[in-house]
């Protein structure tokens, strides 16, 4: 039986990293489950992706998760991988290789994530909806919104919720954006590689899909200069601690706030534009907590803050930050002095 394998990794360009793909044909025996099968190591030219100069241009594709693919359909598959040198060593670029040990190290803890992915749909270089001249009324009823001229890009959006549905991604919510054009969906709550993983793997999805309609898949921080929400990623976290009411919240958010700068280098490009004071943030260059407080670096919803238990929300990534190196910084933030 002869399974088509999409094979995924993330590449080292800078400053923002991007998925790159590749169909691999698996030759598998009749009733084989696949998600059984030890899927083979693969390889590329890393000179192609910035991650290898041309006279030494191999580097190893190991994988670590099988999906279904919703695209193509059952039995095929997508197959996400970490990169590695020829000599085993990680790659500079993998940088789920340091979320897995810290995952590993504080594994007591029981992180949980909820990623809030936010993007912009584009076409012809404009956001979907928008005039080509001028700009759409200002926003304020585009939000959680159904209606023409309300939202637009709502066949797309539909199609990725169920395409994520069926590959097993957890994916537990989608809404319109408060700019025109722009949407959200949630990714967990799962553990921290699950969610980080189940997020490259819709961000995938979601550029392949938009791809059959021509519409390209903004993770800008500020697709639109002016009055206009940024893109953000807002990464939703809690311990098992958190959770059962067993630490103080204030006492971690100043701890969150001591470790700000070190925080924002890794919370993706162009931050600055996006984390101004305005447009539901606090500004990139300061550090605020808050209860419902959406223009907070870390809100506290105002049912954690009842009970005294559950989860904060960081404010501060931007759209097309790593997951893999902000859940890293947030479990070392949280669980180190
Ligand atoms: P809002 O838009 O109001 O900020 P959303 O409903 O879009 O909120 O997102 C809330 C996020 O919080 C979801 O991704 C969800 O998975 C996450 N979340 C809820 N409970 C927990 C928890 N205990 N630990 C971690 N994340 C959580
Ligand atoms: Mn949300
Ligand atoms: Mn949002
Ligand atoms: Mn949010």
């Amino acid at each position: 039986m002869k399974i088509k394998a999409e094979y995924l990794w993330i590449d080292g360009q800078q400053p923002t990293a991007e998925l790159r793909n590749k169909t691999k044909i698996l030759d598998v025996t009749e009733g084989t489950e696949i998600k059984n099968y030890i899927v083979p190591e693969w390889g590329f030219d890393g000179s192609s992706t910035e991650q290898a100069p041309g006279n030494d241009s191999d580097r190893v594709l190991r994988p670590i998760r099988v999906y279904s693919d919703p695209i193509r359909g059952e039995p095929h598959v997508i197959v996400l991988n970490e990169v590695f040198h020829p000599n085993g060593e990680p790659h500079s670029s993998n940088t789920r290789f340091n979320l897995h040990k810290m995952v590993e190290k504080h594994v007591n803890k029981d992180f949980l994530f909820g990623i809030e992915q936010e993007y912009t749909l584009f076409k012809d270089d404009n956001p979907l909806g928008w005039p080509t001249e001028n700009e759409p009324a200002p926003q304020g009823r585009y939000y959680c919104a159904t209606g023409t001229g309300k939202v637009a890009g709502r066949e797309i959006v539909e199609k990725h919720l169920d395409s994520c549905l069926l590959a097993e991604i957890g994916i537990t919510g989608i809404n319109a954006e408060v700019m025109l054009g722009q949407w959200e969906y949630q990714i967990g709550t799962s553990d921290p590689l699950k969610a980080a993983d189940d997020l490259w793997v819709a961000r995938y999805l979601m550029e392949r899909i938009a791809e059959d309609y021509d519409v390209e898949v903004s993770l800008a921080a500020k697709p639109r200069k002016g009055d206009w929400n940024g893109t953000g990623a807002h990464t939703n976290f809690s311990t098992i601690e958190m959770r059962e009411g067993k630490v103080d919240f204030e006492n971690m958010i100043t701890k969150l706030g001591r470790k700000h700068e070190e925080h924002i280098s890794v919370y993706g490009t162009g931050i600055e534009e996006r984390l101004t004071g305005k447009h539901e943030t606090c500004r990139y260059d300061q550090f605020k907590g808050g209860i419902s407080d959406r223009g907070a670096s870390i809100r506290t919803p105002w049912q954690v803050h009842r009970d005294g238990k559950g989860y904060l929300e960081d404010r501060r990534p931007c759209a097309d930050m790593d997951p893999y190196q902000v859940l890293s910084k947030i479990i070392k933030t949280v669980s180190e002095d």
